[in-house]
């Protein structure tokens, strides 16, 4: 099959129908319709075969993933996405493995009503690159380095599913089979939370998503802050059920340093949080938990209670994941 049949067979079809798409795929270009006074907001990641998934990870998880991790990146900036391209590496045009692609992507994309505009693809080694493009108003992006002394550290869903997914097929860590499900189920279809991204503007004064790790990415806040620290009690990390049944045996490294989990890390005002928690719950979002403090007598993250040993990043243990 030439390209351009694979590009109309699979991806030209039952695309999402947008007003602002004035040219779609097929064309050298898409020509979109600016959307009024919004900025646009722009995305990609590149997913590498044997690098970021397995090669065996199941083609519709990897089409929703590429597709998801950019929408995450989206959510984290309180914006509302529109449009995404595609470009796809493969060794050869395999329909076993496109079919099932294809439906991933488009079955996200048609869940956050994002229309594919165009693309490449090309033959070697397995490579997703997928852009996506969204839309807020200027003033209400969320930045990450927005944060206060005396804001709240706050974090969505559960921490450290993903990682423990990944645990789980390697097969460093055993679960019951309900949980193996629904621990992988976190690695290879993650949820991006876009409508609580939406939901923060004008309330959450920084965002990231976690990608790679709460240590990693709330760390990414605390330097964009300029003189900021952040003390995070471990006892309050949000933990799920499954997590909880290994929680003696793997610590805290999953939850404090795994990635993949993509969830938003946000620092909200103290006197916005009842604020922030409505406007979550009435987004219909995941439940948002308060972890520790912005402070700006240190610079750095602190974990508390203080002089109890973690699996902090620089120590084994986390490795695994
Ligand atoms: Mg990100």
């Amino acid at each position: 099959m030439d390209e351009f049949a694979l590009i109309r067979r699979y991806f030209a079809a039952d695309v999402v129908r947008r007003d602002d798409v004035v040219t779609g795929i097929g064309d050298d270009g898409a020509v979109l319709a600016a959307p009024g006074p919004d900025a646009l907001v722009v995305v990609a990641d590149t997913l590498v075969a044997g690098v970021h998934f397995p090669e065996t990870a199941p083609p519709e998880s990897i089409g929703h993933k590429a597709l998801a991790v950019n929408l995450s990146d989206i959510a984290a900036m309180g914006a509302e996405p529109a449009w995404a391209t595609l470009c796809l590496t493969m060794p050869a045009a395999d329909e076993s493995w496109l079919e099932p692609f294809a439906a991933g992507f488009r079955n996200l994309a048609h869940h956050h009503g994002v229309a594919l505009v165009g693309g490449d693809s090309t033959r070697g080694p397995r490579t997703v690159t997928v852009q996506v493009i969204g839309h807020v108003p200027p003033s209400a992006a969320l930045r990450r380095g927005g944060a206060r002394a005396g804001d709240l550290v706050c974090v969505s869903g559960t921490l450290g599913d993903a990682a423990l997914g990944l645990a789980s097929i390697q097969g460093s860590t055993r679960f019951d089979e309900s949980c193996r499900q629904t621990l992988e189920r976190r690695l290879h279809w993650p949820e991006a939370r876009v409508s609580l991204g939406i939901a923060m503007r004008g309330i959450a004064s920084a965002a990231i998503d976690i990608s790679d790790g709460l240590m990693a990415d709330l760390g990414h806040i605390v330097e964009a802050g300029g003189h900021l620290g952040a003390v995070v009690d471990v006892d309050e990390l949000p933990l799920s059920h499954c997590y909880r049944t290994v929680l003696e045996r793997v610590g805290l490294a999953p939850a404090l340093a795994g990635g993949d989990d993509y969830e938003l890390c946000l620092a909200v005002p103290a006197a916005r949080l009842d604020d922030a928690r409505h406007a979550a719950r009435e987004a219909g979002a995941v439940a948002l938990t308060v972890i520790g403090r912005f402070v700006d007598d240190f610079r750095g993250i602190r974990l508390e209670p203080a002089g109890r040993p973690f699996d902090t990043p620089d120590q084994r243990g986390w490795r695994h994941f």
